[in-house]
């Protein structure tokens, strides 16, 4: 390659080739690269938006500073729900979000982050990086010139608030809910008037009733948000979002600009941000929840079975529809009912059977 060319090639940043005098072998100096990566993220939300700047410290360690990324957090460069088109466009290089925020592209997108009554944190990485996940949804982030990385999963999330209880599925009916993506459709056809509120938002449109019911993640960013000062009833599970993996995305040809090694590097970032994320909701969310419950006598509820059972076969009934919607949507569907039953029975004779042997103590419902 020419000289000129590798540095037109290399772009950003300052490329230097420096020629031994004694006649030894050309040494060239790496080029660098500045980036800049957005988020869905409001300013400083644990675990999340701290994720994202640990992923560009990493990088930026691991590179050895060849690589550095700038993170802005939702609002300060793009709007959190505009970092798709930004990423996308290549107005930025990387942002970090969750696939279900980005339906309106492509319905199949959804399943790379939540599916109801789908795979937990585990189901979810096995079918990643052991299954046809990441390939498909590699397939269905192309046609919008980016790269998607697994950022790694908050676990199962909280069912929700509530100021009344639910009893039955009747009492979904007339409720106005914050509830994203497919378990959003699914209370939707139970009469719920479900939407969308941005985090920001949530606190106050539950206080002043905009809204009467909210779900957010899981206790440890619940009780940050102040949910018990608003709403009575803590409900569990979180039967809709089960394990719900948040993305690394990257404009593709930012990313394959990247010498090879950066390349590595990047993913090999982005793998340990993928075992990170998970540690830290694992590690906190027990600790909140006993704040919640103990400290500010939050009484905690679990749906009815009843509730649960009626949810899963409507669930069924709103995958098979907002799969048809688009011919990747019906594979990746496809592939994840497989993949799922296939591990299946692996879960009930494993996680399920030791969880139920060591569930004593702790927390209970009130
Ligand atoms: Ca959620």
């Amino acid at each position: 390659m020419e000289r000129r060319d590798f540095l037109k090639k290399a772009g950003i940043g300052a490329a230097v080739i420096a020629t031994s005098t004694l006649g030894g072998p050309y040494v060239i100096a790496s080029p660098k690269f500045q980036w800049k990566m957005v988020t869905t993220w409001p300013p400083k939300m644990p675990v999340l938006q701290d994720g994202a700047e640990r992923l560009a410290k990493r990088i930026e360690e691991l590179s050895e500073e060849r690589l550095k990324i700038q993170v802005y957090a939702a609002g300060e460069l793009v709007p959190a729900m505009g970092i798709f088109d930004a990423v996308s466009q290549g107005t930025v290089e990387c942002g970090m979000g969750a696939a279900y925020y980005w339906a309106g592209k492509n319905p199949a997108f959804q399943w790379f982050s939540a599916v109801p009554f789908g795979l937990n944190a585990q189901g979810m990485a096995a079918w990643f990086h052991a299954g046809n996940g990441l390939k498909l949804w590699e397939e269905g982030y192309k046609a919008f010139n980016l790269i998607p990385r697994p950022a790694g999963s908050t676990g199962v999330q909280m069912g929700g608030w509530f100021n009344k209880k639910i009893n039955s599925v009747e009492d979904f009916k007339g409720l106005k809910m914050r509830i994203p993506g497919l378990g959003g459709k699914v209370l939707a056809k139970l009469g719920t008037t479900v939407t969308l509120t941005p985090g920001g938002e949530i606190f106050t449109n539950l206080e002043r009733g905009v809204i009467d019911a909210t779900e957010w993640v899981g206790p440890l960013h619940d009780l940050r948000m102040g949910f018990h000062k608003v709403a009575k009833y803590y409900y569990y599970p979180g039967w809709h979002e089960p394990g719900t993996y948040a993305e690394f995305m990257f404009n593709k040809k930012a990313y394959e600009s990247l010498p090879k090694d950066l390349q590595a590097i990047v993913d090999a970032a982005c793998a340990e941000m993928e075992g990170w994320l998970l540690a830290q909701f694992e590690s906190q969310n027990g600790q909140a929840l006993e704040e919640l419950v103990t400290k500010h006598n939050v009484q905690l509820l679990k749906f009815p079975d009843d509730v649960l059972k009626k949810l899963k076969e409507i669930n069924q009934e709103v995958l098979e529809e907002e799969a048809k919607k688009d011919p990747l949507g019906i594979k990746v569907n496809e592939d994840f009912k497989k993949f799922q039953k296939l591990i299946g029975s692996w879960g009930a004779i494993s996680e399920m059977a030791y969880y139920n042997q060591i569930a004593v103590g702790g927390i209970q419902s009130k």
